[in-house]
């Protein structure tokens, strides 16, 4: 036998075992799992002494080059694809938004053109929103033309439909929420849905704040039992319809307890993913005196949901970790410094998951090592619909990560990649990090440095 790339002398670690071998790549697909020193002509080698091989990770909840009040997130599809690779990642699902009078096709064109910059492949999630602008911040109806164009925008590759229960731009009312959903049943795709109940959300901003100043009201003003509610409602949604649906950042412990029941229904469609976020972080860092930099929605809880979600991922009531990374500089994060409501929402993580989710979970004995292939790689790829990818198996794409757990790395910007001048996790040093990321059978990073060639992305054209 022949092939193009052989890795050798590692430990092959996948959803379900963990065992040495040489995985053998042609053709940028995985030809061949093969006992350790088998003898197999392969033009180039690459040792993985003392490291984990394991399937590329995906990260499907990330949002670069995204319009927000305070101009773009700050990394756009070189800058953030960059970051991911570095930290591991070989494909990613970013978002497409839709203008007034826009259609869903239209917007896909659009944003397709934006990602060509992208150096790993992607997806992307189609978003469905009112087609106008909010009136006195009272979210607009979705219109029929919209809902029947679901079909349209599946068959082009868009198989995931993000809808938000919360913000007046974006929120779509029950009615909306319930027609997109038998829509997306009949193509059968997939619903995402953030979950608050966005319009008592409001209320509770526009009344007087004591102290607008201190972060920690932002959580208080999105309490656990409003989560709740909305991740209660949008499975009884998910149920009515039959749609399959996940739910997008679970912060809290009685919304993963939802999921949870839901699935012991026998509701084997319903989903949740978690954030490195909300497993490695509380609203502690909300009560810091520069806490509007965490602020996100739903807001970080307190430390008894942490260890709750903790359970819940390992017992698989959650099913995946994704980042939903949205990165602000410092300066548009300090819009809010006198004012949580004026900081823009969202955290940065696309290159920290695999190693905040080793530290944290594995070494931390929460998570076992398949489990943390499981809930970073191989699900994520199974329930967003990318049939090649996430498992290192025969005739998949050769999307790998030697993951070397010597290796030791400090969160601070300096060592990230992210186009901003903070980090979240700034102080964590993690023991174990990605030192080479192969995707589609080629380099993307070498001994933790970039070598991909720029723009070689492909478009994940997604399918059940
Ligand atoms: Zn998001």
């Amino acid at each position: 036998m022949n092939c193009d790339l052989l890795i050798t002398n590692g430990t092959v670690a996948t959803a379900d075992a963990i065992y040495p071998a040489d995985v053998a790549i042609s053709a940028g697909k995985i030809a061949a799992i093969l006992p350790p020193q088998s003898s197999i002509n392969s033009l180039a080698t690459h040792d993985a002494t003392g490291c984990y091989v394991i399937p590329g990770a995906i990260d499907a909840h990330v949002h670069l080059n995204m319009p927000t009040g305070v101009g773009y997130t700050a990394d756009d599809w070189c800058t953030g694809t960059s970051a991911a690779a570095l930290g591991g990642v070989t494909s990613l699902v970013d978002f497409v938004e839709t203008e007034p009078g826009e259609s869903l096709l239209e917007a896909l064109e659009k944003r397709l053109g934006e990602a060509r910059q992208s150096i790993i492949d992607f997806g992307l999630h189609m978003t469905i929103q009112p087609d106008e602008h909010p009136i006195n911040g009272i979210p607009r109806r979705v219109s029929d033309k919209r809902i029947t164009q679901i079909k349209e925008a599946y068959a082009a590759g868009c198989a995931t439909f993000k809808m938000y229960m919360a913000y007046p731009g974006f929120q779509v009312q029950d009615i909306d929420l319930f027609r997109a959903l038998r829509a997306i049943a009949e193509v059968n795709g997939l619903a995402c849905i953030h979950a608050e109940n966005g319009d008592v959300i409001e209320v509770l901003r526009q009344s007087n704040i004591s102290d607008p100043a201190r972060a920690l009201n932002h959580a208080r003003t999105r309490p656990t039992i409003n989560e709740h509610e909305a991740v209660t409602r949008a499975v009884m949604c998910a149920e009515v319809s039959g749609a399959r649906t996940l739910i997008f950042h679970i912060g809290c412990e009685h919304a993963a307890r939802v999921v949870a029941d839901a699935k012991l229904r026998g509701l084997a469609n319903v989903y949740g993913e978690t954030c490195p976020q909300y497993l490695v972080l509380t609203e502690e860092s909300l009560a810091r005196p520069d806490g509007h930099r965490w602020v996100c929605a739903p807001p970080l809880r307190p430390q008894a949901d942490q260890d709750a979600l903790w359970h819940m991922l390992a017992s698989r009531a959650l099913d995946i970790v994704s980042t939903d990374h949205c990165p602000f500089t410092i300066e548009q994060k300090d819009k809010g410094h006198n004012d949580f409501r004026l900081a823009p929402g969202g955290v940065p993580g696309i290159e920290t998951r695999l190693g905040l989710m080793y530290e944290y979970g594995v070494r931390r004995g929460r998570l076992s090592l398949n489990d943390w292939v499981r809930t970073c790689c191989t699900r994520p790829a199974e329930i967003h619909g990318m049939s090649a990818k996430g498992r290192i198996a025969v005739g998949y794409d050769a999307d790998i990560v030697v993951f070397d757990p010597a290796l030791r790395k400090k969160l601070t910007p300096r060592e990230l990649h992210s186009a901003i001048d903070w980090s979240a996790y700034e102080g964590i040093t993690c023991n174990g990090w990605p030192r080479d990321v192969i995707a589609r059978g080629e380099f993307v990073t070498r001994n933790q440095r970039l070598c991909a060639t720029p723009a070689r992305g492909r478009f994940i054209r997604r399918s059940y």
